[in-house]
């Protein structure tokens, strides 16, 4: 067993990591699903979208071939509506709504749709937005993930100057960084920043680390409004012997380095397990397989009714070949010179409900053994605890707490999306910017009327 890098050819690495959902090979393939819509009054679709996109009006404008209508729509309600229609877990949103599904026939392709018409928006660089004239007022955004991009967009939209602080050298925070290859390209992600700086305004300053390179106080000091949109990325660690083993990783570091290094550079094993079940687990499991690792098995302490990521997840795991070991927690990786060559794990029970209802898997005594060459921990993310307790920004366990306008303890001090919520999906964080940004616009024209 060993792990090693440049295990397939150029051309499996390419079909590996394809684009999972294809676009409509036609207009007309569009046009036959977008006149499917039942256009609903009251559409349940838009309910079930964190940033309320008029889903019947844009696909309404798709059968009228309007794309830059249809685009406009999207883009408006969510300027990230590009990247969300690749990676918004739809079965449990929109398209898990559409009135079709309880007609028993498939839903409406929202995402597929929305791609649509957003792609060729991207790809075109088309000018949908306008800036309206500039009110001489600045707002500083730390992180350009979609929170910040997002905040920024409508900031900038009325007419306010806004500097992104980005601690990364790219933007698109989770959406450059962290989600699987197949599922949104680095080249894609780097259009729809590019896409919504285009529309002026919008400066990002790359390298730029809160607390390294520019502090709070100095934003605070040389700008009207502060946005936080600084994401959750440590990782948690598993705290049981071995984890510093040679073969032992971080999920987020796995995926980080497949989506910056390239898929050739990628050291795998031949037998990896990942640990935890969320999309980021999923992401590690899948993409291992993808670079030619024999064997991936994925460890999870509870059952599938417990599971974090959607069934559509797992099954894209299990249609890749990776196996999943339930109720199972790791309780000690073992190694030989230095290596990892076992993962140890308590074989668990789900325990009486808490107060919330939710059951606890207990430990029963017995352990199982895999033999492995590689682990990979997906065991969730911890908030920048250390970085917000320094900025005396009042939080939960490093989860900041804001007011119902988004606004922290901190006066002009806003913040909004994975590090206020813990982390949640892209559309989230995207929902979380627009309102982020409407309070700054209230806390500027307020601020405004004392001068
Ligand atoms: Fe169209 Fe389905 Fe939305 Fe109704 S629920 S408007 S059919 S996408």
């Amino acid at each position: 067993m060993a792990i090693r890098n440049d295990r397939l050819s150029t051309d499996e690495y390419a079909e590996n990591f394809s684009d999972i959902h294809p676009p409509f090979d036609t207009r007309e393939a569009a046009l036959v699903e977008a006149n499917r819509c039942l256009f609903c009054y009251d559409a349940p679709c838009i309910k079930s979208c964190p940033t309320s996109i008029n889903i019947p009006k844009f696909i309404k404008q798709i059968t009228t071939d309007n794309v830059k209508g249809s685009a406009y729509t999207i883009l408006d309600a969510n300027i990230m509506g590009g990247g969300c229609s690749k990676v918004c877990p739809v079965e449990k949103l929109c398209e898990g709504s559409c009135v079709y599904n309880l007609l028993n026939e498939p839903p409406i392709p929202i995402a597929k749709l929305q791609r649509y018409s957003t792609e060729k928006a991207i790809e075109q660089q088309w000018p949908l937005f306008i800036r309206k004239p500039v009110v001489n007022k600045k707002v500083a955004v730390v992180g350009a993930g979609p929170a910040g991009l997002s905040c920024a967009h409508v900031l900038s939209r009325e007419g306010i100057d806004v500097t992104i602080f980005e601690k990364e050298s790219k933007g698109g925070g989770l959406m450059t960084y962290g989600i699987a290859a197949y599922k949104v390209t680095p080249q894609f992600c780097e259009d729809e920043v590019n896409f919504i700086t285009s529309l002026g305004g919008i400066n990002i300053k790359y390298d730029q680390q809160l607390g390294r390179n520019v502090t709070l106080s100095q934003l605070q000091a040389e700008y009207d409004a502060v946005f936080l949109g600084i994401g959750v990325g440590l990782a948690r660690q598993l705290e049981i012997p071995g984890e510093h083993l040679e073969g032992v990783e971080d999920a987020i570091e796995f995926i980080y380095d497949i989506r910056t290094k390239g898929y050739p550079a990628i050291p795998v094993g031949d037998r990896v397990a990942v640990i935890g079940l969320g999309m980021t687990a999923i992401d590690a499991a899948t993409q291992a397989k993808r670079l030619g690792a024999k064997d991936v098995t994925i460890v999870y302490r509870r059952t599938q009714a417990e599971m974090p990521s959607t069934e559509v997840e797992l099954n894209l795991a299990k249609l890749d070949g990776c196996g999943v070991i339930w109720l199972a927690s790791p309780k000690e990786i073992r190694g030989e010179n230095g290596k990892v060559t076992q993962l140890i794990c308590n074989v668990m029970e789900l325990g009486l409900p808490d107060n919330s209802g939710r059951r606890w898997p207990v430990e029963t005594g017995e352990t199982i053994t895999l033999d492995v060459d590689m682990v990979i921990k997906a065991a969730g993310q911890i908030p920048f605890e250390e970085l917000v307790n320094s900025n005396r920004l009042d939080h939960a366990k490093g989860k900041l707490l804001i007011n119902d306008d988004c606004s922290t303890n901190i006066k002009g001090v806003f913040a909004g999306g994975d590090c206020v919520n813990g982390g949640k999906e892209v559309v989230d964080a995207v929902q979380a910017g627009k309102d982020g940004a409407k309070a700054i616009l209230g806390f500027i024209k307020s601020e405004r009327a004392k001068e």
